[in-house]
């Protein structure tokens, strides 16, 4: 299977006609190629966007919300194909991608389809000076949306969706490692009949297509999910051409337990929060404490629900984890849990590949459970991005909120306590940007999501992503 490039409303090849082979995690087999795009190919992506935009800019928010809501209707009618694209491209469990990628994919269409609708701006009223402010919140133009490989529709489409709502016309790279559903995202804004330019998606390297994405001078905005160290890069790069930059990035976050939590459903969900895409979601809770009282039950417990888990082929109906995105990602993984020895660290459970019956060269690991003697250690401080997590006791309060907050990530929280001040108490002095107490992973996309210190800068999310994606114009009129 040879993917293309959509630009211009038409599927191209790479202008070099160099191709990348694209690989299948689960069995770690190339099943196809996909463009190895230069800046000739991101230069003609914008030139695409550019001559949408006077048009697609002044079309009602009406027509942009009809257009968003029949791609929204279009991914639904093609879940089940491409969520077998997913799971395919990515290792995750086929149920997995039914059940949260697609549809959480169409959600974001709908939500930015009706959000459009409600977007307004601010007036001011200058007292005594007869005069009137208001805002206008303007498309910026050609803005740039790059991708990460652990949610690959999901979040490609987070980023397009509010974009192209607000007007703009965009130049998009999904990751190199997960590219087919992004190709197939293409086909559907071809069905759906979105004019030929408001989205361009170029596919190839980070450092040679998403470098050029970034480095284009006339692409305005940057909206970009990835790892910290490129984050940072692209702040570089983009920083001298004053560049509106939206960076959502690595976390590291703590897993709180209190004795006094709603102990079954904190066990489900920690089992989920810990290993739910092979760990390898932003959010996942790496950094589990639990309170001395509860420790010795919590280990025991943990560890027979986690050893429950199936770990195998992401097209099996009875998977619960599925295989690591690449090689390179699985020997990645390994490193760190080969160094827990010299950590002072203890695996608990797992820790090993796994061999699946059929898919023996795919890359699978089992759930891994550490227990680490201090916080500061590498695997309390590093993001592992993989199913891996730490467990470590703690006493008091005040112990438990300097280990969550002394990481440089700030991403993410998750509480378990039936306490209400502590609660409080924990949300306001928690460092993240999102905190979740009795639950994870529950949104609302409404809500500002995004990070807090090196795991990110700005927010997206309901009227945020909006908000990001326009240029705010203050007019005065004197009267
Ligand atoms: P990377 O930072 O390696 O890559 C993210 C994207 O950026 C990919 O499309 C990549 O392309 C591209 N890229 C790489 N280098 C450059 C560059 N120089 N210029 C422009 N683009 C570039 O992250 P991963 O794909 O490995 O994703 C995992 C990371 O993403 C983790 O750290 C995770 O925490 C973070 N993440 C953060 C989330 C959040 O909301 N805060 C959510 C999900 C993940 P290519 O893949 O082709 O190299």
């Amino acid at each position: 299977m040879k993917l293309q490039n959509f630009i211009n409303g038409a599927f191209c090849d790479p202008i070099q006609k160099d191709w990348i082979d694209n690989y299948n995690p689960s069995t770690g087999a190339v099943y196809g190629s996909i463009p190895n795009s230069s800046q000739a190919d991101v230069a003609a992506a914008y030139k695409a966007a550019a001559g949408a935009f006077p048009s697609w800019s002044s079309t009602t928010v009406e027509e942009r919300s009809q257009l968003l809501s029949k791609i929204s209707n279009l991914i639904t009618a093609k879940l089940a194909i491409l969520a077998k694209a997913e799971a395919k491209d990515n290792g995750k469990p086929l149920s997995l991608a039914t059940a949260i990628d697609i549809p959480r994919a169409a959600a974001n269409f709908q939500f930015f389809a009706n959000a459009i609708t409600q977007f307004s701006s601010e007036a001011h009223e200058s007292l005594g000076k007869n005069a009137i402010n208001f805002t206008l919140r303007q498309p910026i133009g050609v803005v740039g949306c790059i991708s990460p490989w652990n949610l690959p529709l999901y979040l490609f489409t987070w980023k397009i969706a509010p974009a192209i709502a607000a007007g703009n016309c965009v130049v998009a790279k999904p990751s190199e490692v997960t590219p087919l559903t992004a190709y197939l995202l293409g086909e559907i804004c071809q069905e759906a009949g979105l004019p030929n330019g408001v989205l361009n998606i170029v596919h190839g390297l980070g450092k040679t297509t998403g470098q050029a994405i970034v480095e284009h001078p006339q692409i305005k905005a940057i909206s970009f999910t990835g790892g910290t160290q490129t984050g940072a890069h692209i702040a570089r790069v983009a920083a001298p051409m004053f560049k509106k930059l939206s960076l959502e990035l690595g976390g590291k976050n703590p897993n709180i337990i209190f004795a006094d939590c709603d102990y079954e459903k904190m066990l489900d969900t920690t089992v989920r929060s810990s290993f739910a895409n092979q760990g390898q979601i932003c959010l996942c809770g790496s950094r589990i404490f639990v309170e001395q009282s509860i420790y010795t039950k919590f280990k025991k417990d943990f560890i027979q629900k986690v050893s429950e888990l199936k770990v195998g082929n992401p097209f099996s109906e009875n998977t619960n984890v599925g295989a690591l995105v690449s090689k390179e990602h699985l020997a990645k993984v390994k490193s760190y849990i080969n160094t827990s020895e010299e950590q002072g660290a203890r695996v608990l459970f797992g820790g090993k590949e796994v061999s699946v019956k059929g898919c023996e060269n795919g890359y699978y690991l089992s759930p891994t459970i550490i227990e680490v003697s201090t916080n500061d250690c590498v695997l309390n401080q590093e993001e592992i991005f993989g199913p891996v997590v730490t467990i470590m006791p703690f006493s008091t309060e005040k112990e438990v909120l300097q280990y969550a907050n002394n990481v440089k990530y700030g991403l993410s929280a998750t509480l378990w306590t039936n306490n209400l001040n502590r609660s409080m108490l924990f949300s306001k002095q928690l460092q993240a940007g999102i905190v979740w107490v009795n639950t994870w992973l529950l949104r609302d996309l409404r809500t500002p999501f995004g990070g807090m210190k090196e795991s990110g800068v700005g927010r997206e999310g309901g009227n945020e992503a909006l908000r990001f994606f326009t240029e705010p114009k203050n007019v005065c009129i004197q009267y």
